[in-house]
């Protein structure tokens, strides 16, 4: 009798025999994988279509049985494979790093086996209990306001595991959108603005399209771009500026985002000056901090003065899974006033009314975030924090910032080469000094060589006085990978000068 039917299972399912066992020889092969990562090129070197040319057209018609697994390791090699840009490759440089360490594609893992839904504190009241706890631990870890801390704040504000720091400002700006039109009777929704600096992430501009607030991005009817100073952060005297004149013309500022760790540089915008310029009582807007990238930088004291003016945020949103060892998807969001989110999300169906809900002693996150359903996400993160400590997590931070601190150095020092933000986190915006296009050959070169992967952003460009002097394109050199150690990055600065001098030689040649 086969081990399914013995167990009265239904036989078109895995038996936990069979489960057990492919389910080792998966996580061996992800074992190996991390193991022999640098025998791939970084970034996929596939043509469009070409996976999906290695595909049938059709899904199988019948069962693959217990062999099928057999070609599906043989198609993971084969198909899969070749098609990934390998986001944990020692020469990952690219983007802003993606960590996915053992302890939480575990905790994944167990998640997807326990196969349960949190949308309500009933369906899975641990689900429900350990994010609530794992945030207010975050909260103390941060540094972050009393305001945040669930039981601190005896339930008036509180966190959530929202999907993506991109969902975060979506709700934090749909909050702030129901606030502003409560507060301001008579008001319409087309008086609100909104206003982000010109560096701020593209779902800030999102959010305001889903909300309603812009037709399509380059609608700027509503949202106000505050241009940077040249430390890249937010100049805060021309947001007060823009906001007294959107005031005069009978306007409504609602929401500003500022954001801690811009995209294309990490640059800062200063808080606590942005908190100074936005009035009071029913005038105030929402104060969102974006601190998606850079706002785990919060765990080491030497870095909390880049959160200076935090503690006056109604919304505050870190990704865990960048750079904190967490795999995506993970990003902390915490309110100052849980009502104004629950205001804007809550719905209450009859088919989820439950006694628990309605004693009011419970949170049911899926009022706190677009989706009804919810993966229990905080398991990763408990087992995170669980293997590595703060002081772990903190070493891992502090590690890939002596490694920018050394690759910056090793730019200024070489007069082909120029740096061109200031540098806040581990990320170092660089260039050949020369032309856009130059800068551009030479990441082509780079990036051609399948060693490292960088990628490039658009920057303003400051005179010696801080005025404005025109843009340039810079490269990105993001540094966060859980592989990546110091000769990684002195390979990759090897091979951007050799590029660098091959191409100044044909070009001369
Ligand atoms: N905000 C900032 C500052 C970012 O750098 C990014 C992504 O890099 C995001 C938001 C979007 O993050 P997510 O992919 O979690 O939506």
């Amino acid at each position: 009798m086969s081990d399914k039917a013995a167990k009265g299972v239904d036989p078109a399912h895995m038996s936990s025999a069979e489960f057990r066992e492919r389910g080792h020889e998966m996580v061996d092969w992800i074992a190996d994988y991390w193991d022999r990562l640098d025998q791939w090129p970084v970034r996929s070197q596939v043509s469009p279509g070409d996976i999906a040319a290695k595909m049938p057209d059709n899904p199988p018609e019948q069962p693959g049985g217990p062999e099928e697994w057999g070609a599906i390791f043989q198609d993971l090699e084969e198909i899969i494979v070749p098609g990934i840009t390998h986001w944990q490759h020692p020469g990952f440089f690219a983007y802003f790093p993606a960590n996915a360490s053992g302890p939480s594609v575990l905790g994944e893992l167990l998640s997807a086996g326990l196969g349960a839904q949190g949308m309500l504190w009933q369906t899975s009241p641990a689900m429900t209990e350990v994010e609530t706890r794992v945030l207010d631990w975050m909260v103390g870890a941060f540094g972050l306001p009393d305001a945040f801390h669930t039981e601190r704040s005896s339930g008036v504000g509180g966190g959530v595991i929202q999907g993506t720091a991109s969902e975060a400002t979506l709700v934090a700006m749909l909050a702030a959108r129901g606030q502003a039109l409560r507060d301001n009777p008579g008001v319409s929704a087309d008086s609100l603005t909104a206003y982000a600096s010109e560096q701020a992430h593209s779902s800030v501009i999102k959010a305001a399209m889903i909300a309603g607030l812009a037709a399509h991005p380059d609608d700027f009817s509503q949202v106000r771009k505050i241009p940077v100073d040249a430390t890249m952060g937010m100049d805060v005297d021309q947001l007060a500026r823009h906001m007294a004149e959107d005031r005069r013309a009978g306007r409504v500022p609602f929401f500003v985002c500022a954001t801690v760790g811009t995209t294309a540089t990490t640059g800062v915008d200063p808080v606590e000056r942005v908190a100074g310029v936005l009035g009071s009582g029913g005038e105030r807007p929402w104060l969102h901090v974006d601190a998606a990238f850079a706002g785990v930088m919060a765990l080491c004291p030497e870095y909390r003065h880049l959160f200076r003016g935090v503690d006056v945020a109604d919304s505050f949103v870190v990704n865990a899974h960048k750079w904190l060892l967490t795999n995506f998807d993970c990003s902390l969001f915490w309110v100052r006033d849980r009502h104004a989110l629950l205001s804007a999300l809550a719905i209450t169906p009859d088919y989820l009314r439950n006694a628990a809900t309605e004693s009011g002693r419970v949170i049911d996150y899926r009022d706190w975030q677009i989706p009804l359903g919810r993966r229990f996400r905080a398991l990763k993160l408990w087992f995170v924090l669980r293997h590595y400590g703060l002081e772990g997590l903190r070493a891992h931070l502090r590690k890939h910032m002596d490694m920018a601190a050394k690759f910056e150095q090793w730019v200024r020092e070489d007069a082909r080469f120029e740096v061109v933000a200031p540098r806040t986190s581990s990320l170092v915006c660089f260039r050949p000094v020369g032309s856009d296009g130059q800068a551009h050959a030479l990441l082509d070169a780079v990036n051609a060589t399948g060693e490292v992967y960088l990628t490039h952003c658009m920057l303003p460009r400051f005179d010696e006085h801080g005025d404005r002097a025109g843009s340039c394109m810079a490269l990105r050199m993001a540094i966060g990978g859980m592989k990546t150690r110091l000769e990684d990055v002195a390979r990759a600065w090897s091979i951007l000068t050799e590029q660098a001098d091959r191409l100044s030689a044909s070009s001369s040649g």
